[in-house]
């Protein structure tokens, strides 16, 4: 910077910076490409509650946008939020969380408006926010102050290691209070799921190599949607048998060769360094 610290920036917004967040929290109208559906959590409240990511695509350039909670009612049913629809809807800057991207939704006034089915349309709207190394985003969260720096890309990985698979150990006891809360008031609450939320079966950690050239290698855990649901379409095999058909999906076919692997990555509220992956974008290459 030097000598030209002073002079107002002649390059615009660097357009790999998250989008600025506003301050005031009114709600606002936005078209987001949903690209990523995590895993559910426990909670006290609604049972269960879902983030759904995706990219924004009504701001004058694309950016990412974290939309939490999602409750219950909303991921019932299927037509609401389904990955790789635009959807249209009213969300506040989040009260709770700093992060640039994240915001609240507004479950009522979510309308899908299209569905991108091919990899040939959602291709360029994701690619274009492959700009960093996983090692660079890390490093700028290390360094960054919170609500100033991204808190979720798209990275493509040099090479894939593997896929650790592990019996998951049960919810923590964090996770039990609440829903222990969750099942004392079920009674009295006739909308949301009748059965407390139950553990997956397996974790998942994706280890791999990202662009950077002095990458010494990530280990980030897989929270996807689909990851849950395809160990619980696995009830009639052995844990052995069910690794084998988790890893043919989540690393034969999605990190195969012949595809463009990209992870939506994003990092923890409370963990600014600690990113998981939300799920595989995998494109033929
Ligand atoms: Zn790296």
């Amino acid at each position: 910077m030097g000598a030209f610290a002073d002079q107002p920036s002649l390059f615009g917004p660097d357009p790999d910076e998250p989008l600025v967040k506003p301050t005031v929290r009114m709600p606002i109208e936005m078209r987001v490409l949903i690209t990523v559906k995590a895993a559910p959590n426990p909670s006290q409240t609604y049972g269960e509650t879902v983030c759904v990511a995706g990219i924004r695509l009504d701001t004058e350039r694309p950016g990412w946008v974290r939309l939490y909670p999602i409750n219950f009612r909303a991921l019932e049913d299927d037509k609401q939020f389904r990955k790789y629809d635009v959807v249209r809807l009213r969300a506040r800057p989040s009260a709770t969380d700093p992060r640039p991207e994240s915001f609240r939704p507004e479950l009522g006034s979510a309308v899908s408006e299209s569905h991108l089915s091919s990899w040939a349309k959602r291709r360029p709207l994701v690619l274009d926010l492959v700009n960093k190394s996983m090692c660079q985003v890390q490093q700028e969260a290390r360094d960054g102050r919170p609500g100033q720096v991204a808190s979720m890309a798209a990275i493509r990985p040099r090479t894939v290691l593997g896929l650790d698979l592990q019996p998951h150990p049960g919810w923590s006891p964090a996770e039990k209070k609440k829903i222990d809360a969750y099942v004392q008031q079920l009674a009295l609450d006739e909308d949301g799921p009748r059965t407390p939320l139950q553990a997956p079966r397996f974790k998942g950690w994706y280890r791999y190599l990202c662009q950077s050239p002095d990458c010494r290698g990530h280990r980030q855990g897989l929270y996807d949607w689909e990851f849950v649901v395809l160990q619980r379409r696995l009830t009639g095999l052995d844990d052995a048998e069910a690794m084998v058909r988790l890893r043919r999906n989540f690393l034969e076919i999605m990190c195969a060769p012949d595809r463009d692997t990209v992870f939506y990555v994003g990092n923890q509220q409370k963990r600014m360094t600690s990113f998981i992956i939300g799920g595989v974008f995998y494109p033929p290459a």
